[in-house]
């Protein structure tokens, strides 16, 4: 069957005690066992086997083409698992320069504690992923595509094929492409990672992470170890929601998508303004967006106009827009990303972020458009 029709059903979920299409929302820690002392469900403890968080994996491991999937309690406790379980000191790890920033100071932060190498390439740029890897000592290749918050796309298979050819794994940053847009797993990638915290659960109401494999092998035993002994586990209820959420993922991305590129389209006929948008034919990343993401480019795009004080004036006159950090939700959000990110980061000061949610693509574009005009260069 189709993703549209595996997310919409929840695989067809049906309780077999009551044949409610809802599954139940088990909060229980503990589990029975019998007379016999046999656990009763083949469950025994709730740091790791949740049936409610069993029954999000295996919707979102179908969706990723993934052999399983691990909810976690954040993006971030998804992301650095990855790299606390799967390098070693004296490991060489090659990252994205542009990618969402939270990640990249905590990977900074963790390489230079624990003696990890991190070489942080243009990873868009062809080429540059392969000339940084170390034959043999380079363990995990780490991108995001399209990147946060210039929306660089990175050509997936090329990224696999050189991390192979090294001998190491690649792990993708999913978040803004999701399973509607993009499959990394079929264009090789070893991991998926998600924050299921934005378009994934996409209500704007639930912190939760996720990790995807393209097979039960040896890292990811590693991986599910970490999760179930250092305990990253996502809460019973947020997984219950992020399943909800999830039904609705399909049509959700492709509206938001289809009305991120309208107004990524007319935003680029306005003078003193610079789209990043990876639809628009101009954009350096379209080719291969083009190839690599299906039924669109995502929800997300950011505008330069120009300086920082008229991104401060612009985001400070929308008024549909909410002045507001995340991404993937109902309700469009802008963002100056300069102002939260730390002085060294390499994000444009004059860069406002756009997250397209799913309100008429006409009132958007007024608020946009107004707020523009009222701030001169
Ligand atoms: C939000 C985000 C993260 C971090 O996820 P949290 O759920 O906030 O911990 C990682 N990567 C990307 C691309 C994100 O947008």
């Amino acid at each position: 069957m189709k993703p549209e029709t595996l997310a919409a059903q929840a695989l067809h979920v049906i309780d077999p005690v009551t044949g409610a299409v809802v599954p139940a929302l088990h909060p229980s820690t503990t589990y029975a066992r019998d007379e016999a002392y046999r656990l009763v469900g083949g469950l025994g403890y709730a740091r790791d086997e949740n049936p409610t968080f069993r029954a999000a994996e295996d919707v979102l491991a179908r969706l990723e083409g993934g052999a399983d999937a691990m909810l976690l309690s954040s993006g971030m406790a998804a992301a650095t698992t990855v790299f606390q379980a799967l390098t070693a000191p004296g490991a060489h790890v090659v990252a994205q320069r542009m990618m969402y920033w939270g990640l990249r100071s905590w990977l900074t932060g963790f390489a230079a504690q624990w003696q990890v190498d991190v070489t942080f390439v243009d990873a868009h740029v062809p080429g540059a992923i392969a000339a940084a890897i170390r034959p043999g000592v380079t363990r995990l290749v780490w991108i995001e595509s399209p990147a946060n918050p210039t929306w660089d796309t990175v050509d997936l298979a090329a990224a696999a094929a050189a991390a192979h050819a090294g001998g190491a794994l690649l792990a993708v940053d999913s978040t803004v492409a999701t399973p509607v847009l993009t499959r990394p797993i079929e264009h090789g990638a070893d991991l998926v990672m998600h924050s299921a915290t934005k378009a994934l659960n996409g209500h704007g109401d639930v912190v939760a992470g996720a990790l995807v494999t393209a097979r039960k092998d040896e890292a990811w035993a590693r991986l599910r170890a970490a999760r179930h002994d250092a305990g990253a586990i996502l809460g019973p209820f947020e997984a219950w929601l992020l399943l909800r959420g999830m039904r609705t993922l399909y049509p959700r991305v492709r509206l938001a998508s289809a009305t991120a590129l309208e107004l990524a389209t007319r935003l680029a006929t306005l003078p003193g303004v610079t789209v990043r948008y990876p639809g628009l034919p101009g954009d350096p990343g379209h080719a291969v967006a083009a190839r690599q993401m299906t039924g669109g480019f995502g929800s997300m795009l950011s505008i330069e106009v120009g300086s920082a004080a008229r991104a401060l004036a612009v985001a400070g006159a929308l008024c549909v827009f909410t002045r507001a950090t995340s991404l993937g939700g109902p309700e469009s959000l802008v963002e100056h990303r300069a102002s939260v990110e730390p002085p060294d980061s390499p994000v444009p000061k004059d860069l406002l972020r756009l997250s397209i949610g799913l309100e008429h693509v006409d009132d958007l574009w007024d608020d946009l458009r107004a707020a523009i005009a009222a701030s001169p260069l």
